[in-house]
């Protein structure tokens, strides 16, 4: 198989071009997912100006358009929650408007056997047992969007869609604009702090940072309605599918090893392109397969298909500080995240600044599942809950950066953890 760069074979010159510089914000946020929204939100509650772009039309990125539509987790395995913030305040929001399913405070941590088969059956339960029910939750893919929608608003973030970040100009060790491209061409804008939530580090490895990739068999997950009884079909299929918010429909988780084919480079856009190709007719076959099988299919049909390929890990910065394994359970002097562990009990990870911090640029930051740590703490931080975390410090730091008129690295890191500490982000 041939890659874009060697399909085209020779090369195009561009003429020498000069852009216009559209906007000249605080700080710039690349990527609206579920990490981005969180950086946005809170660099513009931090009283900085805050402009967004997003390459689709919505945001939350894979925890609305990838379907990945459970937040697991928000607590330590233990009975006591870990991510609160920005994160507890999309719960609740969703939750006014009945989009949300998940254990009642009471039952966090209890082994009863009939409560954990429930929660499973909502996917809201992992890894090996004994198990415990945990602090996570399903919700609905369109009040995630609503609601990310309000908090931006809510906050004065002025978002840009349909707007791909593609390159940034970095000068004196900083980044002095960000080139952009949509419908009206391709422009500049020139913040003072960026903020990298692209999930694939699309800005800090264009800005020539250090980074290590991953291959990942893709995911493509999809929801079906009209299912028939669904705790019977539960009974002989666990792991398939699941409940999910709205009568008669069911989450399929669909993808992964064993069913994809290979792994792929997801920054790879020729191999993206043959993935969800072939992610998309093995959902097909798999919605036709259940139907014919299952008996509480017989009617149903497919409702929605996740419109991102579900891509677990891509780029992963080589920053100030590198997690591993090692640092479960570690204190850091400048934990401004904390999270616990979708398939683990009882054990949490605490993030530190310099885990969003690239080691050259000095007006860079980055959140969500990019952030500096090493492929197993990864199973953990790519979380939704530690993205909207990391997200929530890497904003609040910026606007620090921004009022006190230094780098991102230079900010009063305890003072930065009194901030996130008083917008209800756990930190011990
Ligand atoms: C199959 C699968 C199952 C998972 N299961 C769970 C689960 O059950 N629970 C859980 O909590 N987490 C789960 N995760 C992890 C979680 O969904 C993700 O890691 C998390 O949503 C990533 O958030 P993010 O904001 O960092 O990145 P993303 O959600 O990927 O958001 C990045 C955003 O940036 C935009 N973007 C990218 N590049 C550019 C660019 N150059 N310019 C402009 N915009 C750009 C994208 O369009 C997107 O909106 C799962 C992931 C996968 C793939």
């Amino acid at each position: 198989m041939l890659s874009l760069a060697e399909l085209s074979g020779r090369h195009v010159v561009l003429p020498h071009s000069r852009l216009p510089i559209v906007a000249e914000p605080d700080v710039l946020v690349v990527g609206g997912g579920s990490a981005g929204l969180a950086a946005a939100t809170a660099a513009a509650r931090g009283g900085a100006e805050v402009m967004l772009v997003e390459r689709f039309g919505y945001l939350g990125g894979l925890a609305s358009g990838g379907l990945i539509i459970l937040l697991l987790t928000m607590d330590d395995g233990a009975g006591h929650q870990t991510v609160a913030g920005l994160c507890q305040e999309m719960v609740d929001r969703m939750e006014r408007r009945g989009a949300v399913h998940y254990p009642p405070r009471s039952e966090w941590d209890d082994p009863d056997a009939r409560l954990v088969e429930h929660y499973s059956r909502w996917g809201l339960v992992w890894g090996r047992g004994p198990h415990r029910v945990r602090y996570s939750v399903a919700f609905e893919p369109h009040e995630f969007i609503f609601a990310a929608d309000e908090m931006l608003n809510e906050a004065g973030v002025r978002p840009l869609y349909q707007t791909w970040a593609c390159e940034p100009v970095v000068e004196g060790g900083a980044i002095r604009s960000v080139v952009i491209q949509n419908k009206a061409g391709r422009q500049a804008i020139a913040p003072r702090v960026v903020i990298d939530t692209s999930g694939d580090g699309d800005l800090f490895a264009a800005a020539g940072e250090p980074f290590e990739l991953e291959r990942v068999h893709p995911w493509l997950w999809f929801l079906m309605s009209n299912v028939g009884d669904l705790d019977e079909a539960l009974q002989g299929t666990k792991g398939l599918f699941f409940h999910t918010l709205g009568a008669g429909r069911v989450l399929v988780p669909w993808g992964g090893e064993g069913r994809t084919q290979r792994k792929i480079d997801a920054t790879d856009p020729v191999e993206v392109a043959e993935a969800l190709a072939e992610c998309r007719r093995m959902v097909k076959e798999e919605a036709d397969r259940l139907k014919e099988s299952v008996p509480a299919f017989r009617d149903a049909h497919i409702s929605m298909i996740a419109d991102q390929l579900g891509i677990t890990e891509s780029r992963r910065l080589q920053g100030e500080y590198v997690m591993s394994r090692d640092d479960l359970d570690r204190p850091f002097a400048d934990t401004v995240a904390r999270t616990g562990h979708w398939t683990k009990y009882g054990c949490v990870y605490n993030i530190p600044y310099r885990s969003l911090q690239p080691k050259g640029v000095t007006n860079l930051l980055t959140a969500g599942r990019c952030i500096s740590v090493d492929h197993r703490v990864h199973h953990a931080t790519k979380e939704i809950p530690a993205c909207m975390a990391t997200g929530e410090a890497a904003g609040t730091a910026a606007a620090m950066a921004v009022q006190a008129g230094r780098g991102v690295k230079e900010i009063d890191v305890a003072g930065l953890q009194r901030r996130l500490r008083e917008q209800g982000a756990m930190l011990e």
